[in-house]
């Protein structure tokens, strides 16, 4: 069974370290250590599509990733502008081995975090990093703060033998996925999974179950794949989020995760959790309502 993408780093994130300034900057002058290359936010990749690492070279504050064999990983601290994502970044990560995604998109997604909050949410003063990069405090107030994962639900419907995937506006031509939204506050997952199909797409259902989950660090979700059983086929699209939808059957979600030319989609990459999950709805067996 393929794992989700971003997942599998397989590095001792070592916690109890975090709060001790002084063993990180031991850790950070261990003859071991090691510096994730990135351009902006970006991966930096070998002629083997590997990441590529450096001495940390004297750096001043760089971001503690954990321990791999008893040697400390670091992720410099970047200032970039939050949010920015060029779509370069996913052929990059088409050509990644699945634990150097998991490792760069720790990276990313803290830099994302920190990039996003240079200024305290609670007073509005100036702040800085501590517990080596997996927190900011500042001067003016006691507030702490710590780097933040969105919950955002992904899921199939499923009918009769089929499910629905969608495509939103900006997709690539062909491309259609599970659909997806942000978990709101007061909501379950279920109550999320339910909520957006009918939104989404006028769907009614029951009986979600949790599948699996990824993190996807554009900036910093957790994607929690699901499937929900829909009581019937008829939809009812919101065309501000949902281009096109269509109920494929299994034949059809074969062909096009084998990226076959006459499939009746293109499938998501196998690094986003929707392949994970239209590849586990096939491998299921019956799995008809
Ligand atoms: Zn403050």
């Amino acid at each position: 069974m393929s794992a989700p993408g971003f997942t599998g780093a397989g590095i001792d994130r070592a916690d109890h370290l975090r709060l001790d300034p002084e063993r990180i900057i031991a850790l950070m002058a261990h003859e071991g250590a090691r510096l994730i290359a990135l351009a902006g936010l970006d991966p930096v990749l070998d002629d083997a599509g590997r990441l590529v690492w450096s001495a940390l070279d004297g750096q001043a504050e760089a971001i503690f990733l954990g321990l791999e064999d008893g040697a400390p990983l670091f992720a410099p601290l970047v200032r970039a502008t939050p949010g920015q994502r060029a779509w370069s970044v996913f052929g990059l990560l088409n050509r990644m081995a699945a634990r150097d995604a998991a490792i760069w998109g720790t990276a990313r997604a803290l830099n994302e975090w920190h990039n996003r909050h240079l200024f305290c949410p609670s007073c509005g003063a100036a702040n800085a990093p501590f517990r080596a990069g997996w927190g900011r405090k500042g001067p003016a107030c006691a507030a702490e703060h710590f780097p933040r994962v969105e919950p955002v639900v992904i899921m199939l419907a499923e009918h009769d033998g089929r499910v629905l995937v969608g495509r939103q506006h900006q997709y690539p031509p062909g491309r259609f996925s599970a659909l997806a939204g942000f978990v709101e506050p007061g909501e379950s997952i279920e109550e999320a999974v339910a909520r957006e199909l009918f939104e989404e797409a006028g769907i009614a259902v029951t009986d979600v179950r949790y599948v699996a989950s990824q993190p996807w660090p554009f900036p910093g979700s957790l994607m929690i794949a699901c499937i929900a059983r829909a009581e019937d086929d008829a939809l009812r699209l919101d065309a501000t989020e949902i281009e096109a939808a269509m109920w494929i059957d299994r034949a059809g979600i074969r062909a096009a995760l084998a990226g076959e030319p006459d499939a009746p989609f293109l499938a998501p990459p196998p690094y986003a959790i929707a392949h994970t999950l239209l590849r586990r709805w096939l491998d299921e067996e019956g799995g008809t309502s």
